[in-house]
């Protein structure tokens, strides 16, 4: 396994691999089995995968956990290996911004509810670094979890209408055993707040039993969801949502015959912020 630090480093390690395929799993580190699954993914469709590393200070708020956001290179590198990456990219973030960069890759619309809606600058930081991984590693395709579903919708729109060469591949959330979808951040609760925190999955699963028995009122979705969490102590809702899935625009009244639904939350667990999603299909 190889690794970048630099734009340089990583153009010729690309071009070490011209005539095939390449799979790139944009991460930032702190690597669990969510990102492994990205990986394993990349590994069957592609002939050759490359993971990039960065904590990407653009997709952070002024208040957020930049800061503290968890990092271990090493582990990582390791995790990496043993899944079969040919390549890793681990840049700084002189090498991504330098001193007089300038440019802010925006998309407009599907970034204006959800989480763009409590993080404005969030989506043009992920926009912007995902645009410059593209360009800098040229992979064919480009994986990302479900467990951020507006990042996906957001990052397909921007490969549309700037007419990226490679596909977007999505793949499913993976869980812990109690249903709690892994992430980095997970890292930062108490024992108490990991026990709460597996409210999120028994919400979603609540407002899926409703769905699956025929409701298709908005307004009840999120409130099954809403009840379950208010019944966890340490739970503080930041918002809960029951919208379209491809506008991502709450369902006012009811979804209309034959659509889907995207159920999502952000819950905050004192300064910890989780998300989750279901996207349920008609049936
Ligand atoms: P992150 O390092 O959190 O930016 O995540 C990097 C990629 O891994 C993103 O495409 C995430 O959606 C994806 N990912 C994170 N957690 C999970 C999970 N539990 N299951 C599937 N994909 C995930």
């Amino acid at each position: 396994m190889q690794v970048a630090n630099t734009i340089e480093e990583a153009r010729v390690l690309r071009r070490g691999y011209s005539g095939e395929s390449l799979g790139l799993v944009p991460t930032m580190g702190y690597l669990h089995e969510g990102h492994i699954a990205l990986v394993r993914r990349a590994k069957t469709e592609n002939d050759r995968v490359a993971v990039s590393i960065f904590v990407n200070p653009k997709q952070f708020g002024p208040t957020e956990d930049l800061g503290r956001y968890p990092r271990d290179l090493q582990r990582d590198l390791q995790l990496l290996e043993a899944a079969g990456v040919d390549f890793v990219f681990v840049p700084d973030g002189e090498v991504m911004y330098p001193g007089d960069f300038q440019t802010i890759v925006q998309v407009t619309e599907v970034t204006k509810q959800l989480e763009g809606a409590r993080r404005p600058t969030h989506f043009d930081g992920v926009t912007t670094v995902v645009a410059k991984l593209f360009n800098i590693i040229e992979p064919a395709r480009a994986y990302f979890g479900q467990k951020d579903a507006q990042q996906v919708a957001v990052v397909r729109q921007m490969v549309r209408d700037l007419n990226f060469n490679l596909d977007i591949v999505v793949c499913p959330t993976v869980r812990e055993a109690d249903g709690l979808a892994m992430s980095s951040r997970n890292k930062y609760l108490s024992t108490e707040q990991r026990a709460a925190a597996a409210a999120l999955y028994g919400a979603l699963r609540r407002a899926e039993a409703l769905w699956s028995a025929g409701e298709r009122r908005g307004d009840a979705l999120r409130d099954a969801m809403e009840s379950v969490l208010a019944a966890e102590p340490l739970a503080r809702i930041d918002y809960v949502s029951a919208a379209d899935p491809e506008t991502l625009r709450e369902v006012e009244h009811e979804v209309r015959p034959g659509q889907g639904v995207l159920l999502s939350m952000a819950v905050f667990f004192d300064k910890t912020r989780l998300i989750d999603n279901f996207l349920l299909m008609p049936v």
